[in-house]
């Protein structure tokens, strides 16, 4: 599937909405409900996504952490969350996901 298309397709969006439904509509790192995104820890099942190969951030942190690892991947991932993950969010294990 070509990621820019699948990237703005109906399917991704339904995609997202189940994320959010079961982990909640939150950031990641600093627990906004604004701007959130959803980013792909792994790009191997584009289309067919676990709920582990993704992670609800807000803009700003989705950003960042792409900045900080052009080449992000779930161990880089898991480093920014070491990094920027908020102590409070760390104690709620529901917020990310079950592998994190
Ligand atoms: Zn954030
Ligand atoms: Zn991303």
């Amino acid at each position: 599937m070509l990621y820019q298309r699948y990237i703005t397709s109906q399917r991704w969006k339904r995609r997202r909405l189940r994320y959010y439904k079961k982990f909640g509509r939150i950031c990641a790192a600093c627990g906004t409900d604004q701007n959130i995104t959803v980013h792909h820890m792994s790009y191997e099942r584009l289309g067919h996504e676990l709920d582990d190969d993704l992670l609800a951030l807000c803009l700003d942190h989705h950003r960042l952490l792409h900045r900080l690892y052009p080449h992000t991947c779930r161990e880089h991932t898991l480093l920014f969350l070491v990094d920027y993950q908020i102590p409070e969010l760390r104690k709620i294990g529901a917020l990310t996901p079950a592998t994190l």
